[in-house]
């Protein structure tokens, strides 16, 4: 914005020379995230895959989704999308595969911290919003390193009529994974964006050996880093262009909390592993609020540092892992 204001009155004290005279300044190519689809049409059901993901490699080569029929999590993490199905098992989809959700940009990072202390995902998420990050902008992050746990999600593929996404929710499984290292991919919308996207921070995981992945639901950071870029703009394009309400249609609720209760209990990787992935089902419905012990036994070591106090002094930085943030 700064730039495209000295461009203005560059051109302005220039008595409205043509913008492309010599000497004119080049205008910031903007920081712009791509969002096919919205969050809204997921949550009624709209599950019909509009936009090949070949074409959203065009728009970015970082971020996170959906597939056609929800058929899976996105990832999009350095110019590949990985798919991590039901069983949070990763494989490169084919990209000739359509998606109704994605979120993407081409992602350079302006802000860089290493994390050296161990730091639980909720709490770096208040300490971001208390040091760095203004609430009402939008941001893609990355982050990476070691994790002692990271919790995750996904659900099974879907067929027509579909039902809306707060019933399918009831068949997610849920996932943890202990002392692996990986990368959490994601992005923080204000929430004066409404439905458009999942509002507030919205990581998907994915493994250093490309073999599990999922929506983040919590995480225990030990050690690695985090880089963070401003997004200036969004651009949103239509989502499907069939879809109507009528195509979703109620299910009888008996026997979706039936269904709901039914859970994997396969390992996904061979036992040998010390980073094996089991589904996990000792964990609450909900993610743990600020301050709230972690919701799976604790590990010996290391210890979660406490939840910092929040504070308006955004000049202060604080005593946590991101304490060098740049
Ligand atoms: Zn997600």
């Amino acid at each position: 914005m700064i730039c495209i204001l000295c461009v203005l009155i560059i051109f302005a004290l220039a008595g409205c020379k043509p913008a492309s005279d010599a000497g004119a300044a080049p205008i910031k190519q903007p920081n712009t995230v791509t969002q096919q689809g919205s969050y809204h049409t997921l949550l009624v059901g709209d599950y019909q895959g509009t936009i090949a993901i070949a074409d959203m490699l065009s728009r970015g080569n970082f971020g996170l989704g959906t597939y056609a029929d929800l058929d899976g999590e996105m990832i999009l993490l350095d110019g590949q999308f990985y798919q991590a199905d039901e069983r949070g098992q990763v494989k490169q989809p084919l990209l000739t595969t359509t998606t109704p959700f994605a979120t993407v940009c081409f992602f350079t990072p302006e802000h860089a911290s290493p994390i050296t202390d161990p730091i639980r995902l909720i709490d770096m998420e208040i300490e971001l919003l208390r040091v760095r990050l203004d609430a009402d902008k939008l941001y893609a992050i990355k982050i990476k390193g070691d994790f002692g746990e990271v919790q995750y999600r996904s659900f099974p593929k879907q067929s027509p009529p579909y039902k809306p996404f707060t019933q399918v929710e009831t068949f997610e499984t849920r996932f943890t994974q202990r002392n692996v290292s990986g990368t959490l991919v994601g992005f923080y919308y204000p929430a004066w964006y409404g439905d458009l996207n999942a509002d507030n921070f919205h990581f998907h995981w994915i493994s250093d050996d490309k073999k599990s992945g999922g929506h983040v639901i919590d995480a225990a950071i030990t050690q690695g880093s985090i880089e963070f870029c401003d997004m200036d703009q969004l651009l949103v394009m239509n989502p499907s262009p069939g879809f109507k309400r009528d195509d979703v249609v109620p299910v009888n609720e008996a026997e979706e909390m039936s269904r709901a209760s039914e859970v994997i209990h396969e390992p996904l990787n061979t036992p040998s592993q010390a980073s094996a992935v089991a589904p996990t089902d000792d964990i609450k419905d909900e993610p743990p609020r600020p301050g709230e012990p972690y919701p799976i036994p604790p590990r010996p070591e290391p210890p979660l540092p406490p939840k910092p106090e929040p504070t308006e002094d955004k000049s202060t930085e604080g005593a946590t892992g991101l304490s060098h943030l740049e």
